[in-house]
């Protein structure tokens, strides 16, 4: 396997269990894209990763070069052209590794942005004791919107229940075990304090909260996306956060995090202009898309896509196959839609 945007937490993982896997892998630094799918001929499996660019170009450059399965080691996978692999390369993912790692993730984003911590944190380590400026409010009470009611939103959903808020809850598929009110998105988005986004990213997805949805919410209402960047319009997002019409925003994601997020940027001139003007605004949160980077999770991506090999090379069934004729995974596409 040739192990694509390798980081020394994911070689660790990996490295633990691939002999109990007999799985061979070589680790490049690369993401994997255009000019690196080259590397991969020899190979037959590729694993990568939620900021890899999977397009036709770089699927029938894989295939060209012999690979035969592509082990996503993540949950989404909208980075993934799925129709293009249709008949050329098979796709598995890990649809669940720890949803408590991402809902939980939200859950500190939220508490750090009302309480001021970050800010706190900063303060006290020039010995600067001042409480001016760090006036949060009680999450008991208020009302959260969570939009996506699967694995990661409905634990979500138990954290905040916990806290004593009031759950409402948005899904275009509603579930019926879920611990909140099932209200429309419309009714979600108007009466809201704060809103988690959980739900995952599709054409239908894209820019869900744009400007004409910022307008139906509360003025000072607050957004947690720990899903998508692009779920997200983000200029819509800043105009509003510069209007106060929104009080805050906590990002794990953002629609332009390719290229930026992973790395360390700190000696560069920051060229996305609205990102830099996010981060600069006292009342939001950008993490790097690390909701996720938990022990726990990382030591279950690494069984999951191991065990995913393992079965595919045995020829056994492929639960974790993502296609177009699959009926169980994600949003399945139809064959119509081929
Ligand atoms: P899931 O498939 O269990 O749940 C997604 C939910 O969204 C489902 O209930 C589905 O019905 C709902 N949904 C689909 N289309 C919708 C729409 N148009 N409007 C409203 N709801 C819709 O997925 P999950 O495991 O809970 O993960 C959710 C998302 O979290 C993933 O798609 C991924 O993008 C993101 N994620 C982020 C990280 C991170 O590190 N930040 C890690 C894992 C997953």
């Amino acid at each position: 396997m040739l192990f694509y945007d390798t980081k020394s937490y994911d070689k660790t993982n990996f490295d633990l269990l691939k002999r109990s896997f007999a799985v061979d892998i070589t680790y490049v630094g690369v993401e994997l894209n255009e000019q690196t799918a080259a590397m991969a001929k020899g190979y037959e499996v590729v694993c990568a990763f939620v900021n890899a660019t999977i397009n036709r170009d770089v699927i029938d450059q894989l295939v060209a070069g012999g690979t035969k399965l592509l082990a996503m080691r993540c949950a989404g996978y909208n980075n993934v052209d799925i129709k293009e692999t249709c008949g050329k390369l098979r796709v598995v993912r890990v649809p669940a590794y720890s949803p408590y790692a991402v809902a939980e993730h939200a859950m500190a984003l939220l508490l750090t942005l009302v309480r001021k911590t970050n800010h706190a944190y900063v303060r006290t380590r020039e010995f600067n004791f001042s409480l001016v400026g760090l006036v949060g409010f009680d999450l008991h009470g208020k009302t959260i919107g969570v939009i996506g009611t699967g694995k990661i939103g409905s634990v979500f959903i138990d954290i905040c229940n916990g806290f004593g808020m009031r759950v409402l809850a948005y899904d275009a598929y509603p579930k019926t075990e879920i611990k909140a009110e099932y209200v429309t998105l419309d009714e979600l988005l108007r009466q809201s304090d704060i809103i988690s986004l959980h739900c995952p990213l599709t054409p239908e997805t894209t820019h869900l909260i744009n400007a004409e949805r910022i307008k139906e919410m509360k003025t000072g209402a607050i957004i947690i996306n720990t899903s998508r960047g692009a779920l997200v319009d983000s200029q819509a997002l800043l105009e509003a956060l510069r209007s106060k019409k929104l009080g805050g925003a906590a990002l794990d994601v953002y629609e332009e995090e390719r290229n930026l997020f992973y790395n360390d940027n700190s000696t560069k001139i920051m060229e996305d202009e609205t990102l830099a003007l996010l981060i600069s605004m006292p009342n939001v949160l950008v993490t790097s898309h690390q909701a996720f980077l938990t022990n726990d999770a990382l030591e279950n991506i690494a069984k999951v896509t191991l065990q995913n090999i393992k079965d595919w090379r045995e020829g056994k069934e492929l639960v974790n196959e993502v296609c177009v004729d699959c009926k169980s995974q994600g949003t399945p596409l139809k064959h119509s839609e081929k």
